[in-house]
């Protein structure tokens, strides 16, 4: 079966060609315009000598050129990389080297740090957004160099099981695997996670998640193409450009990890116009209940809806829908065609449902990932006979909906009783002085490990880390609540949002109690 996952593009400029797709700094693209630009690209990729299944790296933050080599090198047939723009030079020459990149697009302002991690790769070709006259030692192409004026529309027929991605999961518990995702996975998935969410060509759709990122990708960009949306770029994530781009273009749907929820509510999203919000995509981590119902109370025109996925699932897996069925703190039920089952630490499949029965998640359908590239033995290690093992932890509910206590990884054993972080977390966010909260293990002699909380305050309130220690205590078990509290100006992210509970396991330590 052959399908081009750029067929959404030329789809919809089929539908209506002057409808606007991309906004940004006061400039809007329509379909028509990004489909003929992207045009030119894919014909300047294969007049510079790429063949099918080549791959291009694009290092990006989130501008229209990003959308233009996206379509272009999937128009081409050729495989796109898209990487962190916040990559240091070993880990750009690592993922360039993991994926074989004949070419790699960057900006001027990231060029320096790309001729350093491609300081190995004297084949690799350098192409630039920006202004192309810089005088290096090595040749560097500008991106409008790229392109082939009077290009034909094209579209490279291609095996739909073909890659058309490989994206990088987010390094949130150790280094980044390029996970090969193909045509009719992306297809799907923005199919099917655009329907759930509602998409149509009234919304406009804010696009602050990083496009480099499965979330970005697959369930922001593809889905508003496929399903006729406008998308709002914002380069990079900062409360109040979020707002403008909001209050500016009457944005309708804010996709976002917990983070970006939780900073408009610390950027006092209630005292701007935001009421043309319908909905707010929340994914890539855990939502709290008293950040979502927070949320809601501020923005009373919005609702948000969680959905739960995957580097290596082509984004979404399961989806927490509307119209009454939400269940606040589920990850919902599973997506079109997708199976998701638990499994305990013996490899039993488990049959009952209900807290108590907590074992890994696993899934199956038609959006799971080939494999890592080059990495034949992490590939073997999650995907047997079809099924991905996530890593993640939870349970069923009789209803079906399912609900996620922890990352294995995070699970904290102290003393022999696991401790799932995410409980200790809700509890510590009662607490009305307290805004974001992170529990860790920290290595103990006599324990094994022992449970430490870092949290960040409202603004403007102060916390003294042994009444909330007291507060702890009295809402969950003994073994649970932390011994040590550290107030921090803000928790550490990684690139996509995600807090990285590595670093603070790591962090100095803790005053102690
Ligand atoms: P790495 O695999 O490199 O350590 P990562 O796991 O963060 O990084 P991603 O593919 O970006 O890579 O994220 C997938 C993970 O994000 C899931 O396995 C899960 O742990 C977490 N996640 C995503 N959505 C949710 C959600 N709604 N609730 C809880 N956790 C979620």
């Amino acid at each position: 079966m052959s399908l081009n996952l750029a067929l959404i593009l030329r789809e919809s400029v089929r539908a209506d060609p002057d409808a606007a797709l991309l906004h940004f700094g006061g400039r809007t693209w329509t379909r028509r315009e990004v489909d003929a630009v992207s045009d030119r690209v894919a014909a300047g990729l294969l007049a510079g000598g790429l063949g099918s299944g080549d791959r291009v790296a694009v290092q990006l933050p989130n501008i229209p050129e990003f959308v233009f080599a996206y379509f272009g090198i999937l128009k081409a047939g050729l495989v796109m990389v898209p990487m962190n723009p916040l990559l240091r030079p070993p880990e750009i020459a690592h993922q360039l080297a993991r994926s074989d990149a004949r070419v790699m697009i960057t900006e001027r302002g990231l060029l320096e740090q790309a001729l350093a991690g491609a300081s190995d790769l004297p084949d690799l070709v350098l192409v630039v957004v920006g202004d192309a006259e810089v005088v290096t030692e090595r040749p560097v192409l500008g991106f409008e160099d790229l392109h082939v004026d009077g290009a034909e529309p094209m579209l490279e027929p291609t095996d739909a099981e073909a890659t058309a991605v490989v994206i990088f999961t987010s390094g949130t518990t150790g280094r980044p695997k390029g996970a090969e995702l193909t045509h009719v996975q992306l297809y799907m998935n923005c199919t099917h996670a655009g329907r759930l969410g509602g998409l149509g060509v009234d919304d406009v759709v804010v696009g602050v998640l990083p496009l480099f990122h499965v979330f970005g990708l697959s369930s922001v960009l593809d889905a508003a193409v496929r399903w006729g949306s406008a998308l709002v770029l914002v380069p990079r994530f900062d409360a109040d450009a979020v707002l403008d781009a909001i209050e500016r273009h009457r944005a309708t749907v804010l996709p976002g990890v917990p983070t970006v929820f939780v900073s408009l509510l610390a950027a006092n999203i209630a005292g701007r116009d935001v009421s043309s919000l319908r909905l707010g995509l929340s994914g890539g981590a855990a939502l709290s209940p008293t950040h979502l119902n927070a949320f809601e109370a501020a923005v009373p025109s919005a609702t948000i809806l969680e959905g739960y996925g995957l580097t290596e699932c082509a984004s979404v897996a399961t989806f927490n829908t509307g119209r009454g069925a939400r269940k606040i703190g589920s990850i919902g039920t599973p997506l079109w065609g997708t199976e998701v089952r638990l499994v305990d630490s013996a490899g039993e499949v488990l049959r009952a449902t209900g807290p108590d029965h907590v074992g890994e998640l696993e899934i199956r359908g038609h959006h799971v990932m080939k494999g890592y590239i080059g990495q034949p033995e992490a590939t073997a290690a999650v995907l047997r006979a079809g099924w991905l093992a996530t890593g993640d932890l939870g349970y069923v509910d009789g209803d079906g909906y399912y609900f996620i206590v922890d990352r294995k990884k995070d699970v904290i054993l102290r003393g022999g009783y696991n401790v799932y972080p995410r409980e200790v977390e809700e509890a510590l966010l009662q607490h009305p002085s307290v805004m974001e909260a992170a529990v860790v293990g920290r290595a103990d002699d006599r324990l094994g490990e022992e449970v430490v909380a870092f949290v960040v305050t409202e603004p403007g309130l102060r916390l003294d880390p042994d009444e909330l220690i007291a507060f702890a205590r009295e809402r969950v078990a003994a073994y649970k609540y932390p011994r040590a509290v550290t107030v921090l100006d803000a928790l550490p992210q990684g690139a996509t949002g995600k807090v990285l509970k590595r670093v603070l396991a790591g962090a100095p330590d803790p005053v102690s109690h």
